[in-house]
C-alpha cells in the first residue's frame, strides 16, 4: 500500500466535497452560452433533453451573491494557479456573474460544509492506492459528466456564472434512446477507471462520490478547479455525446487558448492527454468520431476547461444518440472497454510515453 501523495486524508477514501460539470445534448458538453437545459420534473427521465433557448443571464440573486462572495475570502490559496502565470481563478473579468467553486475544499481539510449550496452537492471522493505499478505518486482527477439529480434541480442548475465566459451550473446530459441517462453512465464508467489507476499506484479523486436524485452537480466550475486544488497531475471529464444518429465514435474537448485562462503550456498538454486518450480507446476496438474530424477539439466554450490548471481533457466517449453506440454504452462489458482505453491513454500521458 502506497502512502497517499499529499495528505494522510488522500489515501482514505473521503467522500468530501464537491463540484461538477456538463450538459446538453452534450454534443456541447456544457450548453451554450446562453441556453440552459430543459429539465423535466420526473426523476428517471432527465435524459432526452434539448437545450431551450433562454433569455439573457441573470444576475445571482442577493442570497446567491452572499454564498459566493464569502467563500474566496476565507481561502488563503484556493485557486490553482501551478500551470503558468495567465491561469488564474475567474473571478476577475465576469461582470455581474461570479464564480461558484469549493474554495475551502481539501482532502484533509473537508472544509467547505457551510457553504449553503453544498448541501445539495455530491462530495468529492478520494481513493488512495490499492495496488503498486508505475503510476506510483500519481494523482488523478476524473470528473464523471453531470449528475442524475440535475433533472430535479432546475433552479439551482440554470444559474448563471463565469469561467471565461457566461455559463449555467451544468446541465443534465443526454441518453441512449432506452433512456440510459449520461450522468448514470459517467459514474459507471468513472469508477471503472478509478479501479484501474489506484491498481497501477495512483491516487484518484472523483469530483463527486454520487449519482443520485437528492443531489444535483456539482457545478463545471468546481470540476473544473479541483484538479489544481488537490495538485493533480492530470484531470480527465468523462462524457458521452447525444450527436446525430447516424455518426459513431469519442472525440476530445480540449483547452482553448483563452486568456487569463489557458496559456500555451496548458493547451499543448492538454492535446497531448487527449491524443493519448484516443489512441487508447481505439486500442480497445472503439471508434473515433465520424462526425466531428478531427478528433481533438480546442474550446474555449467550455469553463470546465477554461478554469481548469491542470492538464485536462472533456472525453466525448461515444454517441448515445448511436445505436451501435449506445450498446456499447448500455453493457457492463462496453463500459469497461472505456475506461480501459481512458486508462491506457491517461497512464501513457503521465508516463511521457
Ligand atoms: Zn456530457
Amino acid at each position: 500500500m502506497k502512502p497517499a501523495r499529499s495528505g494522510t486524508a488522500l489515501g482514505l477514501l473521503g467522500a468530501l466535497v464537491v463540484v461538477a460539470t456538463v450538459a446538453a445534448g452534450c454534443g456541447a458538453p456544457e450548453a451554450g452560452t446562453a441556453r440552459s437545459a430543459s429539465v423535466k420534473s420526473g426523476a428517471g427521465d432527465s435524459a432526452s433533453l434539448a437545450p431551450s433557448a433562454k433569455p439573457s443571464p441573470t444576475k445571482p440573486t442577493p442570497s446567491a451573491s452572499k454564498t459566493v462572495e464569502a467563500a474566496p475570502s476565507e481561502s488563503a490559496s484556493p485557486a490553482p494557479s501551478d500551470t503558468g502565470s495567465d491561469a488564474p481563478a475567474p473571478a476577475s473579468d465576469g461582470g455581474s456573474l461570479e464564480p461558484i467553486w469549493y474554495p475551502n475544499w481539501s482532502p484533509d481539510s473537508g472544509k467547505g460544509e457551510a457553504q449553503p449550496w453544498l448541501a445539495l452537492w455530491p462530495r468529492p471522493m478520494v481513493v488512495g492506492p490499492t495496488g503498486s505499478g508505475d503510476l506510483d505518486g500519481k494523482l488523478v482527477v476524473i470528473d464523471p459528466g453531470h449528475n442524475v439529480g440535475n433533472s430535479t434541480h432546475s433552479s439551482q442548475l440554470n444559474k448563471h456564472y463565469w469561467v471565461g465566459l457566461d455559463k449555467i451550473c451544468n446541465t443534465t446530459g443526454t441518453a441512449t434512446a432506452s433512456g440510459f441517462e449520461e450522468a448514470t453512465y459517467t459514474f459507471d464508467v468513472a469508477k471503472r477507471l478509478l479501479a484501474r489507476l489506484t491498481d497501477a499506484g495512483a491516487t484518484v479523486v472523483l469530483t463527486r462520490d454520487r449519482n443520485t436524485t437528492d443531489t444535483y452537480g456539482p457545478c463545471i466550475q468546481a470540476r473544473g478547479l479541483l484538479g489544481g486544488q488537490v495538485k493533480a497531475d492530470v484531470e480527465v471529464s468523462i462524457h458521452a455525446d447525444g450527436g446525430p444518429s447516424s455518426g459513431r465514435g469519442a472525440f476530445v474537448y480540449t483547452p482553448g487558448r483563452l486568456a487569463g485562462y489557458t496559456n500555451a503550456s496548458k493547451a499543448t498538454e492538454s492535446v497531448r492527454l487527449a491524443d493519448r486518450v484516443l489512441a487508447g480507446l481505439s486500442n480497445q476496438g472503439l471508434q473515433g468520431s465520424t462526425y466531428l474530424v478531427p478528433n481533438v477539439s480546442p474550446d474555449t466554450q467550455q469553463g470546465t476547461l477554461n478554469v481548469a490548471t491542470t492538464p485536462i481533457a472533456i472525453v466525448e466517449t461515444l454517441n448515445m444518440a448511436n445505436e451501435s453506440d449506445a450498446q456499447i454504452a448500455e453493457s457492463k462489458s462496453g463500459r469497461q472497454q472505456v475506461a480501459d482505453g481512458l486508462f491506457e491513454g491517461i497512464r501513457n500521458y503521465l508516463l511521457g510515453d
